[in-house]
C-alpha cells in the first residue's frame, strides 16, 4: 500500500503515521526527519539544506523532488509524512510514481480545529535539565516541574500563541489546493482527529481497510 499523511503542524499526524507503517508493515518516509538526520551526520544534501532549515525555510523543490525519488524507487509499501506540501510537488510525485510504475492508494487528511492545534501546541514543555518533553494536557504537571527529575520545563521559543497561529494559517493556506487535488482524484480520506491517540488510529485503519 502506498499512502500521504497530510495534516497540520500539532495536529497528531507523525505519531500516527508510525504506528499506521508499524501495524502495516510499511516503510515510514518522513521527510523532516531525513532532512534532520542529514543534516546531523552532515552528509552533502545536509550541508546543502542547513542554511535553509535554520532560517525556517521551505527546502526547495528539486532537492525534495530528489530526496523522494532516491527513497521511494525500490519501496512498494510506505507512508510519506512531510511530502508533498505543494500541488506543485504532488505532481512530480505523480511523475515519479509513473516512471517506477507505482500508484497512490489514498492520502489521509488527519482533520483537527485550528483552536485545538493551537492548544496543543502551546502545551508542549520539555525539561530544562533531563530533555524529556511534556504535554500540559495529557501529562500530569504540576508546578511546571519535570515530573521525572523535578527542574523546570520550558516552552520551546518558537512556540508563543501568535507563531503557532502563523504556522498553522500559513499550513491551511497551502495544503487546501494540495487536498482539492487529491479530492478531485477520489483518493483524499479525511479523519477526524480529536480523541484519544488509539481512537483516531482506529479510525484511521478502518478508512485503510475500507480502501482494500
Ligand atoms: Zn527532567
Amino acid at each position: 500500500m502506498i499512502c500521504i499523511f497530510l495534516g497540520a503542524p500539532g495536529s497528531g499526524k507523525g505519531t500516527q503515521a508510525k504506528r499506521v507503517c508499524a501495524s502495516r508493515g510499511m516503510k515510514y518516509i518522513g521527510t523532516g526527519e531525513i532532512l534532520r538526520e542529514n543534516v546531523s551526520s552532515g552528509t552533502e544534501l545536509g550541508k546543502r539544506v542547513k542554511a535553509t532549515l535554520e532560517a525556517g525555510h521551505l527546502v526547495d523543490d528539486a532537492t525534495m523532488i530528489e530526496i523522494i525519488e532516491e527513497k521511494i524507487k525500490n519501496e512498494n509499501s510506505f507512508l510519506m509524512d512531510g511530502f508533498p506540501r505543494t500541488v506543485l510537488q504532488a505532481e512530480a510525485l505523480e511523475n515519479l510514481f509513473g516512471k517506477y510504475e507505482k500508484s497512490l492508494d489514498a492520502v489521509i487528511f488527519l482533520d483537527v480545529s485550528a483552536s485545538e492545534v493551537t492548544k496543543r501546541i502551546l502545551g508542549r514543555f520539555s525539561c530544562s535539565s533531563c530533555g524529556k518533553d511534556y504535554n500540559v494536557h495529557i501529562n500530569d504537571i504540576k508546578d511546571e516541574r519535570c515530573p521525572d527529575c523535578g527542574d523546570a520545563l520550558l516552552q520551546r521559543s518558537d512556540d508563543t500563541k501568535d507563531t503557532v497561529i502563523e504556522r498553522i494559517e500559513e499550513y491551511s493556506r497551502k495544503t487546501a489546493p494540495l487536498k482539492e487535488f487529491y479530492e478531485k482524484k477520489n483518493i483524499l480520506i479525511n479523519v477526524c482527529g480529536t480523541g484519544s491517540v488509539d481512537d483516531i488510529f482506529k479510525r484511521i485503519t478502518e478508512a485503510l481497510d475500507n480502501k482494500n
